[in-house]
């Protein structure tokens, strides 16, 4: 039995015992059930709510923070990431903690939570229902990823934002190449190796993507790299827009 299933079933038996408690200060949520606007189990208190670091003025296209007035990024004047990016989260202090949990340590209510922040950003910047994507893509991990860690952490991103937005998710479309972590290497690097990362399965139906919008989603968005590639791939298979959902920036 590995550390982390002993670790939820902890939390089971809390949950048991005490009823949900907060993802970050770990305190009882029972007297918060009436404060929850999104109408989603978001396993996070108000109070902690307020003391995580938001992004709120980033690049559309690119997410990365920018000063007050400005709304584009001077890389994405000539190269635009995606047509819109939303990442509400700075992927620092308690945001980052979440990151943390939801990929290393099955943190099935730190998805919910980070989701809660993204299904937010989402009502902000999407007028109305008809202006949302078809399908939402969470960036699919390497096969020897996937079966060491037995998910996909941006898969456990989608599903709530799936069940509120009534937005399909596609995570059987794309096959990832495997490489090595990407963590110590930098833009350049990472774009050199992200090179043909993504392929679309042979059993997908021909022309699944045309004239689709799609919704990349994915936990933490650092260089853009891996996105770059991937809108690339969704593009060249018929994706008329490309958006990227991710909880963080670093
Ligand atoms: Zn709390
Ligand atoms: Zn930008």
């Amino acid at each position: 039995m590995r550390i982390s299933d002993v670790k939820r079933a902890a939390r089971f038996a809390t949950d048991c015992v005490v009823g949900d408690i907060c993802v970050l200060c770990q305190l009882p949520l029972t007297p918060y059930r009436w404060h929850d606007p999104l109408a989603l189990n978001s396993h996070i208190c108000p109070y902690c709510r307020t003391a995580v670091a938001l992004n709120p003025n980033s690049c559309q296209h690119c997410a990365r923070p920018l000063p007050d007035g400005q709304r584009i990024c001077g890389r994405c004047i000539t190269a635009p990431l995606v047509d819109m990016a939303l990442a509400p989260v700075l992927h620092q202090h308690c945001g980052a903690y979440l990151v943390h949990q939801l990929k290393f340590h099955r943190g099935e209510r730190e998805a919910s939570a980070l989701a809660s922040f993204l299904l937010a950003a989402v009502h902000q910047r999407y007028p109305n229902t008809n202006a949302l994507p078809d399908l939402l893509i969470p960036v699919p991990i390497a096969p020897w990823t996937q079966l060491r860690r037995g998910y996909n952490p941006s898969d456990w991103l989608a599903r709530p934002l799936q069940q509120q937005l009534k937005v399909a998710v596609a995570n059987d479309l794309l096959t990832r190449k495997s490489g090595p972590s990407q963590r110590s290497l930098t833009r350049q690097q990472r774009l050199r190796l992200a090179t043909n990362t993504f392929t679309l399965k042979s059993k997908v139906a021909p022309r699944v993507l045309d004239l689709r919008h799609v919704a990349i989603i994915d936990d933490v968005l650092t260089t853009g790299a891996t996105v770059a590639v991937l809108a690339g791939t969704l593009r060249r298979a018929g994706a008329a827009r490309v958006d990227i959902w991710c909880a963080t920036r670093a």
